[in-house]
């Protein structure tokens, strides 16, 4: 596919995004161009825009929660055209490095990442590499997939990396929470549910998902707990969290930004527990997640914006105006 495309651009660091009109971009040796059905909005999107990573190359077209579907090939590739695909966060890493080679390229020092590094999925086209989009069925619902691609994805590593924690806490209860309590749920694990005090809401839709308990982060745990997810990007969580978990408790940080973490005494982390944090995700942890929810469908409660609607989408998620994930749906 050649021609103009519309993307909404961020233009640099706190701005809104701008449409514009772009050539489509045109897939090199290895890669894929892809025509975008859905891109998710994620938190780090807002991040990109707020400047609140390092060395963002403005202008750039943030989303990496991108169901679409090949439209062109590079040289050396033989996936199908039109194969439906997922892309999220790791747009590239080396192969070569000592975390690459033992089965850690989410920590690669090289890797790079789509909407953020390269241009990404608030756009009509974008291009990938093909050894790092997911294929998928052709079966799944765009708008519906996307959320699994970052908020799922992470969440699903945090959860292994919580070990069999049964009794789990989960503070932060938006995209990546409500996708993983299910998951949690199906594995038979008690889910508590923490959310911004009085967020009434956030607690009732963590009920009607199956929690166990929900309540605001300023009430103790009801019960000791296992293991704690943090998904809220607030430090004063942690060790809040290390106060509700066991001893031998782990709490998992899965945001990729956090305000500072509050002193807190020695006594609070003694007995065992730990504290440790989720960065990025393999291509392993894709294909394994994308496989599971295709085998039990992940129920993902989304709100479609069209493309030239995604500063909207953005500021409802600013303003923690949104359940569930927005959706930027192209074929709307
Ligand atoms: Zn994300
Ligand atoms: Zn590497």
């Amino acid at each position: 596919m050649s021609g103009q495309m519309q993307a909404m651009v961020c233009p640099g660091p706190a701005r809104a995004l701008v449409m514009e009109q772009r050539p489509i971009p045109q897939p090199g040796p290895g890669q894929v161009q892809v025509r975008v059905l859905a891109c998710a909005v994620c938190r780090t999107d807002l991040h990109v825009q707020d400047n609140e990573l390092a060395d963002i190359p403005y202008p750039v077209v943030p989303g990496h929660q991108v169901v679409g579907a090949v439209s062109a090939r590079g040289s050396g590739v033989d996936m199908p055209l039109e194969q439906r695909v997922g892309i999220a966060w790791l747009a590239w890493a080396c192969g070569e490095c000592d975390y690459c080679t033992t089965g850690q390229e989410n920590l690669c020092d090289h890797a790079l990442f789509n909407g953020y590094q390269r241009d990404g999925g608030y756009a009509e086209f974008m291009v990938a590499d093909a050894d790092f989009v997911i294929p998928l069925s052709a079966d799944l619902d765009p708008a519906r997939t996307t959320p699994l691609l970052c908020g799922g994805l992470i969440g699903y590593r945090a959860l292994r990396m919580a070990g069999d924690a049964r009794r789990l806490g989960i503070y932060g209860f938006g995209s990546a929470a409500h996708m993983i309590a299910q998951v949690a749920q199906r594995e038979g694990r008690e889910v508590y549910a923490f959310t911004s005090p009085g967020d009434k809401a956030a607690q009732a839709f963590a009920r009607e998902l199956g929690a166990a308990w929900a309540g605001g982060s300023d009430e103790p745990a009801p019960e000791p707990l296992d293991g704690a997810l943090i998904f809220a990007p607030v430090g004063a969580l942690v060790p809040k969290a290390l106060r509700d978990v066991r001893k031998g408790g782990r709490v998992v940080c899965g945001g990729i930004h956090m305000s500072d973490i509050p002193a807190f005494p020695y006594a609070d982390l003694w007995g065992e527990r730990q504290i440790r944090s989720v960065a990025n995700l393999t291509r392993r942890d894709g294909r394994e997640f994308m496989a599971l929810a295709a085998a039990h469908p992940i129920d993902t409660q989304i709100t479609r914006y069209s493309l030239a609607q995604a500063n909207e989408a953005l500021d409802a998620l600013r303003e923690g105006r949104i359940n569930g994930t927005a959706v930027l749906d192209m074929t709307t």
